[in-house]
């Protein structure tokens, strides 16, 4: 049996108004814990402490420091590997990773592949492996990151490489934005009724402040206006947005990005 065929144990830690750092257990000793992105060590120790947990490794999908500012103070107290893309922006890696690559974290029966998925920023990368995405800040559940250093073209061959895993893939985003992400959706797509259904579920969800991650793949593929540039009623939202014909599924992703910078 492929280990890929267990699904994952991960928690979210909140941090600052609305970042998840995630921790995920490792299958063979759940009490050994690889965090995802720690924007800060202070949410990350408290939980350890409070699970027994010990820091095992760390996976690093951006340089913004709502992500890796936590690195050093968790390197103080316990040195272990540090996982992220060729940046020189991000300090304390001990292992760069590049697309297509696997990140075996021996000992540990974790394995990921590495998707390079520039736009958000240039080096972003994902981790994709057991079934599960951690897609920091390109994917959101119902939307995207927005473009701080690539241009449409990149971001939307990105979002077109995630969509095209298997549907069942679990989606862990770096922020809660879902409840926002739904209201633009339903602006491009108002008879959306995948989103409409979504819309009620995530509200009674954060009512109840839970967070609306993870996601599935399957979901977002059905609600998520970035995944759904190649339909024929998005396209024509944005071209009545943009005023104008569009061509590539690129354009009509550049406008609707545009479009929802602008949204309130
Ligand atoms: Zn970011």
């Amino acid at each position: 049996m492929s280990i890929h065929a267990t699904r994952l144990a991960v928690r979210p830690v909140r941090a600052f108004s609305d970042n998840y750092i995630w921790l995920i257990e490792s299958p063979r000793d759940p009490t050994q814990v690889v965090v995802v992105d720690p924007g800060d060590a202070a949410p990350v120790m408290a939980d350890l402490h409070r699970s027994s947990s010990s820091l095992a490794a760390i996976l690093l999908t951006h340089h913004h420091p709502d992500h890796i500012g936590g690195v050093p103070e968790l390197l103080r107290h316990r040195q272990v590997p540090v996982v992220g893309p060729n940046d020189a922006r991000i300090a304390n890696r001990t292992l760069t990773v590049e697309d297509g690559e696997r990140c075996e974290l021996e000992g540990l029966g974790l394995s990921f592949e590495i998707l390079q998925i520039p736009g958000h920023t240039l080096s972003h990368i994902a981790f994709w492996g057991h079934g599960a995405l951690f897609c920091g800040d390109t994917l959101f559940s119902a939307g995207c990151g927005r473009m701080f250093e690539g241009t449409p073209e990149q971001m939307n061959a990105s979002l077109d490489r995630l969509r095209d895993l298997p549907p069942e893939t679990q989606v862990y985003c770096g922020h809660e934005y879902t409840a926002a992400n739904l209201r633009f959706a339903l602006a491009v797509e108002p008879a959306n009724s995948a989103a409409q259904e979504y819309q009620d579920s995530v509200a009674r969800i954060r009512a109840g402040g839970s967070p609306t991650l993870p996601s599935s793949l399957s979901l977002e593929i059905r609600v998520n206006p970035f995944l759904r540039c190649d339909k024929p009623n998005v396209r024509a939202t944005a071209e009545a947005h943009a005023g104008k014909k569009l061509g590539t599924p690129a354009e009509v992703f550049a406008v609707l990005r545009a479009w929802k910078d602008q949204f309130r």
